[in-house]
């Protein structure tokens, strides 16, 4: 498994995050919306030399912030769909393993609202052209998030078998409590292909530091031992955050 941490996440530049990275022999998961964003930020070609130049490789989370693929505006659905697609390219580009997509929200979560995003999100799952591997991230956060359970995902994925899972282990915990992350596992553990590490104490999104909350560490540490994919921190605490869920990770207690 390679192990690798998100600079959006820890709140640290690129060039504190290409330090830590290259010390600790991480790959950097890449916010593509920050790039879109923030013109000052490197374009995929200088930022894949700025990989090369450190022996960093990397992986992207596709846009989701004023992002809904499953929109019922055709507009903001369409426009969704354009910047996935691009992020896709500068993926590519970037030469990144993988990129992990969000599954769309329903703001007004009416019956016939579901039904239709759910089409909609069927349909640019379609369109989408991978250029690399995209694993569907599980959310069910709150009642926007589209799809609620696990077996919704599971039901997904063998729709559109050419996407990968990304288990994110906080978010399960989050939606179904302290076996939320095996119970995921169980259902989607064929298609994994990438992992999003970070903790809480089982109420809220907090993206703590792997340790500092009630995930069960001593399970995801097993559950990695055999996994040979891709598994990003989304932790936050700056660089000690990251250090400290390396260390967890790689045999420390827990
Ligand atoms: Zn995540």
């Amino acid at each position: 498994m390679k192990l690798g941490f998100s600079p959006l996440t820890a709140g640290l530049t690129y060039r504190q995050s290409f330090d830590l990275a290259a010390e600790l022999g991480l790959f950097l998961e890449i916010a593509y919306d920050q790039h879109e964003m923030d013109p000052r930020l490197p374009g995929a070609r200088e930022l894949a030399e700025m990989g090369r130049a450190a022996g960093v490789g990397f992986s992207l989370h596709l846009p989701f912030v004023d992002w809904n693929i499953a929109s019922l505006v055709p507009q903001v659905q369409q426009l969704s769909l354009q910047r996935t697609q691009q992020a896709i390219h500068f993926g590519a580009e970037i030469g990144a393993a993988c990129g992990v997509l969000h599954t769309g929200l329903v703001p007004l979560r009416l019956p016939e609202a579901v039904v239709h995003a759910g089409q909609n999100l069927h349909r640019a799952l379609h369109q989408l052209e991978l250029a690399i591997p995209v694993a569907l991230e599980n959310l069910g956060l709150n009642g926007t998030d589209l799809l609620e359970t696990p077996a919704e995902l599971a039901a997904l994925l063998e729709t559109h078998p050419q996407y990968g899972c990304c288990l994110d282990v906080g978010h399960a915990l989050i939606q179904r409590g302290s076996h939320g992350p095996q119970e995921y596992h169980r259902l989607l553990h064929a298609g994994l292909i990438h992992f999003h590490l970070h903790d809480n104490r089982g109420s809220w999104d907090e993206h703590l530091p792997c340790g500092a909350g009630v995930v069960d560490w001593a399970w995801v540490r097993r559950v990695l031992q055999e996994f040979t994919g891709t598994a990003a921190l989304e932790v936050t605490g700056g660089a000690a955050g990251v250090r400290q869920s390396v260390a967890l990770l790689r045999g420390g207690k827990g």
